[in-house]
C-alpha cells in the first residue's frame, strides 16, 4: 500500500545532520511508492532543501520563522501541525534525537496517534507496515505496527542506511508560511559542552573509556585513536562520576544510546547499564586488563591487557594502514 510521509528534517550548524537522510531512506520503504515531503524548520533553511531531495525526498516545505531559529517544542509543535495541515500525511518520521524523542510523541499524542520509537528496521508485511525496535535494553527485539491513526515513528540513528546521494535529482522545495504564536520558552544562549567535532550519537567510531582510563589525562590515549580513525570519544558513568571527562559522553542506560559500526571500550567493565546503551554496535572490541571483565561477554575482539599499552600499538597500526 503506498503511503504519503513527511520525514522532519534536524539542522545542525547551517547543515542537515545525518540522520535526516537516514529517516528519509525509512520513509521510502514505509511510503512503498507514495510521496516522501522533506519539512525544514528554521530561520533560513530553503538553501538546504536541494540536499534533502537529493537524498531521496520528492520534495520539501520549509517554514522560516525566527521564532524557530532554535528547537522548542511549542515553536516547532505549531510548525509541524501547520505542514500536516496543508499535506494530510498518512504519517511521521522523525530522528530518535533529542528532538525527535520530544516533539514525536507531543504530535502524537495531540493527534492521538499511536507512536513507535526507537525504530531499527521497517519492513512492508502483507497491508502492514512492521517496525522492529529494540526492549530490554536491547536484549530482544519487538515487532510493531499501527492499528489506527497517523504513523509516527522515531529512528535510531546509524541503523538504517541512507540512500546514495543523486545529484541530479530535483524537487520542489516551497515555503509555508505559519504565524508561530509567543513561544512559552525562549532560548537565551546555547552553551555547546565537551564535544568537538564528531556527533557522537552519529558517530560511525567510537572510542569509550571507563574508569580503568584513571584521570583527564587518562584519554588521551584514546583521543589518539579516535582522532585516526575519524571517531568520537565516549564514556562510561563510571568515568563521568570519577570527574574524567563530561557527562555529555555518558553512554549507557542513563547516558546516550549509540550504534557505530565499530566500539572501542577500554577500561570498561561492562556494567549492565553501560550495555544498555552500545551493545547493539555492530563490531565491538574491549581492552581490559581482567579477562573475568563482563565486556568480554558483548565484545566481537577482546584484548586482554594495560590500555596504556595497547592503544599506542593500535594507533600506531591503524596510522599505517590508514595513512
Ligand atoms: P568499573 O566498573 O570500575 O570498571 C573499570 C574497568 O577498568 C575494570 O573492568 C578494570 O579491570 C578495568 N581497568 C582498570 N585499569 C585498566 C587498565 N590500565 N587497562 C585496561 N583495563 C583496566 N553506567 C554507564 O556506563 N552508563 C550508564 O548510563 C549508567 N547508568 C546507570 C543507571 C543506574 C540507575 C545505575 C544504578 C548505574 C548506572 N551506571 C551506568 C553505572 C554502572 O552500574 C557502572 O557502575 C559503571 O558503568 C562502571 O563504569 P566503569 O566500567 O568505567 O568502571
Amino acid at each position: 500500500m503506498a503511503r504519503k510521509l513527511l520525514v522532519l528534517g534536524e539542522v545542525r550548524e547551517g547543515s542537515l545532520r545525518n540522520v535526516t537522510f537516514e529517516a528519509v531512506a525509512a520513509a521510502k520503504t514505509a511510503a512503498n511508492g507514495g510521496e516522501v515531503v522533506g519539512v525544514l524548520f528554521g530561520e533560513s533553511v530553503s538553501a538546504l532543501g536541494a540536499e534533502f531531495v537529493q537524498y531521496g525526498a520528492d520534495r520539501v516545505v520549509t517554514v522560516e520563522n525566527e521564532k524557530l531559529k532554535q528547537y522548542t517544542s511549542d515553536g516547532y509543535a505549531q510548525a509541524l501541525l501547520a505542514v500536516i495541515d496543508q499535506e494530510s500525511p498518512e504519517g511521521i518520521i522523525f530522528g530518535h534525537t533529542a528532538l525527535g524523542k520530544d516533539l514525536a510523541p507531543r504530535i502524537a499524542a495531540k493527534l492521538q496517534s499511536g507512536l513507535i520509537s526507537d525504530v531499527t528496521g521497517l519492513e512492508e508485511e502483507g497491508e502492514n507496515l512492521v517496525f522492529t525496535r529494540p526492549i530490554y535494553s536491547g536484549k530482544a527485539f519487538e515487532k510493531k505496527i499501527v492499528i489506527d491513526g497517523l504513523i509516527f515513528a522515531t529512528i535510531r540513528p546509524n541503523n538504517i542506511a541512507p540512500l546514495e546521494k543523486d545529484e541530479a535529482k530535483t524537487g520542489d522545495v516551497s515555503s509555508l508560511s505559519v504565524d508561530i504564536k509567543d513561544l512559552r520558552q525562549i532560548i537565551k544562549e546555547v552553551v555547546r559542552k565537551a564535544t568537538e567535532g564528531v556527533d557522537l550519537s552519529e558517530a560511525k567510531v567510537i572510542v569509550a573509556g571507563g574508569r580503568g582510563v584513571k584521570s583527564e589525562e587518562g584519554f588521551e590515549p584514546l583521543k589518539e585513536l579516535s582522532d585516526v580513525l575519524g571517531g568520537a570519544i565516549g564514556a562510561s558513568r563510571g568515568a563521568c562520576d570519577a570527574d574524567y571527562c563530561d557527562y555529555s559522553l555518558q553512554i549507557g542506560q542513563t547516558g546516550k544510546v549509540v550504534t557505530p559500526d565499530l566500539y572501542i571500550a577500554c577500561g570498561i567493565s561492562g556494567a549492565i547499564q553501560h550495555l544498555a546503551g552500545m551493545s547493539n554496535s555492530k563490531v565491538i572490541v574491549a581492552i581490559n586488563k581482567d579477562p573475568e571483565a563482563n565486556i568480554f561477554k558483548v565484545a566481537d575482539y577482546g584484548i586482554v591487557g594495560d590500555l596504556f599499552e595497547v592503544l599506542p600499538m593500535l594507533t600506531a597500526e591503524f596510522k599505517q594502514l590508514l595513512v
